[in-house]
């Protein structure tokens, strides 16, 4: 049986830079990933000639200095910075996205900007509420916005009605909550909303430069190996892998769905494992179209939050960076949230392609004509805080934090919906809570969870 320090969990951004961080402290770690690929949801991949992402991901100017000092150091002039250029469709209008002023002035009805005005005002003399995500939204920005924006791209997102959904949804995703923070964002020219990294070969060389960094430093990352079963013992903790591995380890660091570790792991009689059915993932389907033309539209993403698109939000990976894509065609990237139950999930990929294709023509673009399609799907693409989530939540995570030799972080390992920036700095908190005897200070760990709670979601 192989020993070692640490085994982690997956080899997402989460798993790779603790990986990195805890070989670099000197620890010997085993990382477990069930791709045949680093990257996790931040991987990229090829199609037609491309590198493409999982959906549209940008390195956002909220990334703090040492992270972006880490990747600027293995990614060098590879990490290039670049303007937002995105545009949201609202009532039939496109408009710049995040927007501007002008771009407001310019593309809203002023009857619209007037009622949004007057119900934002209102919401500012009103107490806050938070009950649910509608509550949230209408007494912070008041209920026109809700209804023309927010409501609408909640019930796509989630699948969830927004007053079904807890507030600490919206709290985790609206950034700009008031009318003063959304004045301020919208008029901030050079605000960080309006810059954004990005590496020329793909986002997903931010994994790979990482688990670079990890395997230089020691690490031992096996691909292709899936966890089967994880059984604690009193001062170590035994992982078996799919390919009948047995690894005997000090701690299990997990970046795996909350739900999959809690299946993983060996029951032990006199505290039983809390039930999962409240932890709820959205699922998503992404249609990549190869479309024959040089580029598609100048912008980098399309954002759909009306109910007759089925997509959130259409990407064009050639315009997150100036890369080394071919020049007489690009690819587009369409995001449509969806539960794995729905008919939409099983649709053939041609099924889908004409189906993207015909909604982006009916929002006045033109029709991208693929000459190939391919789809992915992705089980656990959000968490979805259904009013009452905490209640299998909390037990889940107390149940986890009962095995001292376990730490669950992570974008899927504390059921968040974070972005890369906040899921390394998880990994990095956590490796910083390491003695130097190998030991986790639980009291450390602890605050640095309790951060983690103001993380709040970058679009
Ligand atoms: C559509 C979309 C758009 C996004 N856009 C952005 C963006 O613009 N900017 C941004 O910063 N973030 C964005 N994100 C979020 C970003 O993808 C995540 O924050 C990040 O990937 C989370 O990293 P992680 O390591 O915590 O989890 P993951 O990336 O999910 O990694 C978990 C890993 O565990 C592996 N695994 C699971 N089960 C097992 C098992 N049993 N055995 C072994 N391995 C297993 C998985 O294969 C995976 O590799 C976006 C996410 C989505 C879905």
């Amino acid at each position: 049986m192989t020993r070692t320090d640490f085994v982690v969990l997956g080899a997402g951004p989460a798993g790779l830079g603790a990986a990195y961080r805890l070989s670099y402290l000197g620890f010997r770690v085993i990382v477990l990933e069930r791709q045949a690929v680093v990257g996790g949801l931040a991987g990229s991949f090829e199609f037609a000639g491309q590198r493409v992402d999982y959906g549209s991901h940008r390195l956002h100017a909220a990334t703090p200095a040492p992270i972006l000092r880490l990747l600027r150091a293995r990614l060098g002039d590879e990490l290039q910075q670049r303007g937002r250029r995105g545009r949201i469709r609202i009532r039939d209008r496109w408009l710049a996205f995040p927007p501007g002023p002008a771009a407001i002035a310019r593309s809203l009805p002023p009857g619209f900007l007037v009622r949004a005005g007057l119900s934002a005002a209102v919401a500012t003399v009103r107490p806050r509420r938070d009950r649910n995500f509608a509550e949230y939204v209408t007494t912070g920005l008041g209920r026109v916005m809700g209804e023309a924006f927010y409501f609408p791209y909640a019930r796509k997102i989630w699948g969830v009605e927004p007053d079904g959904l807890s507030g600490e949804q919206a709290r985790r995703r609206i950034s700009a909550d008031t009318p003063w923070k959304l004045a301020r964002r919208v008029s901030a020219r050079k605000q960080g909303g309006r810059f954004f990294y990005y590496p020329a070969g793909g986002f997903g060389r931010i994994p790979e430069v990482l688990a670079e960094a990890a395997v230089e430093e020691g690490a031992d990352i096996r691909l292709s190996t899936e966890v089967a079963g994880i059984r604690f013992g009193d001062s170590s903790v035994t992982v078996a892998t799919s390919g009948g591995d047995r690894i005997k380890a000090g701690q299990v660091w997990s970046t795996i769905p909350l739900t999959s570790l809690a299946e993983l792991v060996e029951t032990v009689a006199g505290d039983p494992t809390p039930g999962v059915a409240g932890i709820e993932y959205r699922a998503m389907l992404l249609v990549y179209l190869a479309v024959p033309s040089g580029r598609y539209t100048p912008f980098d993403a399309h954002y759909f939050p009306d109910r007759d698109i089925a997509m959130t939000r259409v990407s064009e990976p050639k315009n997150y960076r100036d890369g080394p894509d071919p020049p007489d065609r690009t690819v587009l990237c369409a995001e449509i949230p969806c539960s794995p139950s729905d008919d939409m999930w099983s649709r053939t990929d041609h099924e889908l392609g004409a189906m993207v294709g015909d909604a982006l023509a009916r929002c006045g673009l033109e029709h991208p004509r693929p000459v190939e399609v391919a789809v992915r799907r992705l089980r656990f693409a959000y968490p979805v805080y259904r009013i009452g989530y905490e209640e299998s939540l909390t037990p889940l995570i107390a149940w986890a934090d009962r095995r001292r030799n376990l730490v669950t972080f992570g974008r899927q390992g504390l059921f968040a919906h974070d972005n890369t920036h906040h899921t390394l700095a998880m990994a990095l908190a956590a490796a910083d809570a390491v003695g130097r005897d190998g030991r986790l200070d639980h009291v450390s760990w602890e605050a640095a969870r309790r951060s983690f709670d103001r993380h709040v979601v970058e679009d």
